[in-house]
């Protein structure tokens, strides 16, 4: 006799009285189950469902006792298969005729619930058909995708949150598309719980007048998973027609540092040109490091228009921040993973090319400065900046780090640290960024994240096109 594992209905399965009939049923069986049962005779045979069977002792009195005679390690406990993690999911199938005692609590079906919950096993119950579920298990492989919402009630720690929005994105398309393209960075936005990003203008072309705005724009139409905006970029050209564009742009960004972009602005009377002719309504940003942070923030404010500091890093940067906002000046600021979970001692692991990022990783000191004036941060984003690991490996390696698909996995693990609320997540993260950038609200748009599940951060993450990350091997 053959049966086929994981089949329903005897699936794959048979008898046979030769070798020929053997084999042909065993062909037969194995294309609808991986694993077959062959048995010679019918003789003392059980039936038995599926191929891994081992039995339980179902003693739950004297579990754990060595001098019970019960332990006496033939049979393992039900308890000890769920202390030791060998069961990854407990089945419990309703009585047949429904629940006919009212003290239903002494039955081994509601000890072994018990157990389940105890050992945080996972349970399913009130299963009408196990086969089919088992099948169907069997056939999606791994966790199956759980909507709350309709598939199930679970007793897991699911809690929902809103599609978050990452104001601080380098796409790389048009230009270079071998890095990223707005098909795999919207792909590991979306993974990384974002719904919504705002796309940096430093693209070859760059992104500073309507004929690029329109490019960039047709591109991002066509392959984009998520919602996006994109950002227009200051040149040392183009104050007078910039603004033009400002309706539909998430933003103005002005680089007053050198960095990765052909866009840097060394000269501050065209700070001013460009902080005087965009609309007062519409965002401007600032890479400004260092002095730059509080130039640019006294600009502004002399100007009476606000301004976004970008990947604030240093403790001075934050401190000048905290002072301009005492003094009522109208100033927001973001701060990247990177810089609150990395620091110069990480150099060492990550590797000194690898570790090239602009702004670059400061000190311990500087990182726990950010911390210490988490308030002051308005925003969280990731300066999402893809480089293949090519380049990164090269001698000379262009700065920048992957981010979105692991900011919402280490910004959760600070909350489960207690070093932030989940309050300041969405704040930072969600309604501030919506209200400095004037984004749309998303409707039905949520993420739900298993707040018990843990992880390690792998060497690379799946969907974006740099495929490391300076956060592997840390524990989310
Ligand atoms: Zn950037």
């Amino acid at each position: 006799m053959a049966r086929s594992a994981f089949s329903l209905g005897g699936l794959g399965s048979g008898f046979a009285n030769n070798e020929d009939e053997l084999r042909t049923l065993a062909h037969h069986g194995l294309s609808h189950s991986d694993q077959l049962i062959i048995d010679k005779s019918l003789k003392d045979w059980k039936e038995v469902e599926y191929e891994v069977v081992e039995s339980v002792q179902w003693t739950f009195d004297h579990i754990g006792d060595p001098e019970d005679i019960r332990s006496d390690g033939e049979l393992m406990h039900l308890a000890d298969f769920m202390a030791r993690r060998e069961l990854d999911l407990v089945i419990n199938l309703p009585m047949r005729g429904g629940s006919r005692r009212v003290s239903s609590f002494t039955t081994h079906g509601y000890r072994t619930r018990r157990l389940a919950v105890d050992y945080a096993v996972p349970l399913v119950t009130d299963v009408k058909c196990a086969k089919l579920l088992v099948q169907a298990m069997h056939l999606c492989g791994g966790v199956p995708v759980m909507k709350t919402h309709t598939d199930c009630m679970t007793s897991r720690n699911i809690i929902k949150l809103p599609g978050f929005i990452d104001v601080h994105v380098h796409v790389r398309e048009p230009g270079a598309t071998y890095k990223e393209d707005f098909a795999s960075c919207t792909a590991a936005a979306l993974a990384g719980g974002i719904t919504m990003i705002c796309a940096m203008p430093n693209t070859n072309p760059p992104v500073i007048d309507r004929a690029s705005y329109d490019y960039a724009s047709a591109l991002a139409g066509v392959s984009a998973r998520c919602d996006y905006a994109l950002f227009m970029g200051a040149s040392s050209s183009n104050f007078d027609t910039v603004s033009e564009v400002a309706p539909q742009a998430a933003a103005l960004k002005m680089y007053l540092n050198q960095t990765f972009s052909t866009l840097t602005l060394d000269d501050m009377t065209i700070w001013q040109k460009h902080l005087q002719n965009w609309p007062k309504k519409m965002p401007v940003c600032a890479h400004a490091e260092r002095e730059k942070t509080g130039a640019v923030i006294l600009m502004a404010s002399l100007l009476d228009r606000p301004i976004h500091i970008c990947h604030v890093a240093r403790k001075e940067e934050i401190l000048i921040i905290k002072s301009a906002k005492e003094r009522g000046l109208k100033v927001t600021c973001e701060v990247c993973p990177h810089h609150l979970f990395l620091s110069t001692s990480d150099i060492d692991d990550i590797g000194q090319g690898r570790a090239e990022v602009r702004p670059v990783l400061f000190s311990p000191e500087d990182q726990a400065e950010l911390w210490k004036n988490i308030d002051i941060i308005d925003v969280f984003a990731t300066d999402h900046a893809p480089h293949s690991v090519q380049e990164k490996n090269s001698e000379k390696p262009p700065p920048g780090f992957p981010g979105l698909e692991t900011i919402l996995p280490l910004l959760l693990n600070a909350v489960h640290e207690g070093r932030l609320t989940l309050e300041d997540l969405i704040n930072k993260f969600h309604r501030n960024p919506r209200k400095i950038f004037n984004l749309p609200e998303q409707p039905n748009t949520y993420v739900e994240v298993d707040m018990d599940y843990e992880w390690t951060i792998p060497q690379a993450m799946e969907f974006s096109k740099s495929k490391w990350t300076p956060f592997a091997g840390m524990q989310v």
